[in-house]
């Protein structure tokens, strides 16, 4: 089993590693995810990259195009499930909202 993340224990789905979005994401999941989903190919095997939405994407190309200690998420980021982050993203994903950087 790999300890590489941290576990957080999600109300819907119990102690999940722990994944971190923008906090633009986690209230959009009900809503289909319109704010978008963009998020890195890898490195982690698991798939479960940082993840942000549109706005931030906007945001991150007007200032480098590079998540840095000065460029940082807006308005922070959220903890969010393995479980509810995989269902974001496809949520994200079927309705063509998914960008993989
Ligand atoms: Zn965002
Ligand atoms: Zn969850």
């Amino acid at each position: 089993m790999s300890e590489a993340r941290d576990l957080c224990e999600c109300e819907m789905h119990g102690a999940q590693r722990e994944t971190f979005v923008c906090a633009h994401i986690p209230p959009r999941i009900d809503h289909g995810v319109d704010c978008g989903f963009v998020c890195y190919p890898g490195p982690d095997d698991d798939g479960l990259t940082d993840a942000w939405c549109f706005d931030c994407e906007v945001f991150l190309n007007a200032n480098g195009g590079e998540w840095t200690d000065e460029v940082k998420v807006p308005d922070g980021l959220s903890i969010l499930c393995a479980q509810c982050y995989l269902r974001a993203r496809k949520i994200a994903d079927e309705h063509s909202r998914l960008r993989v950087n």
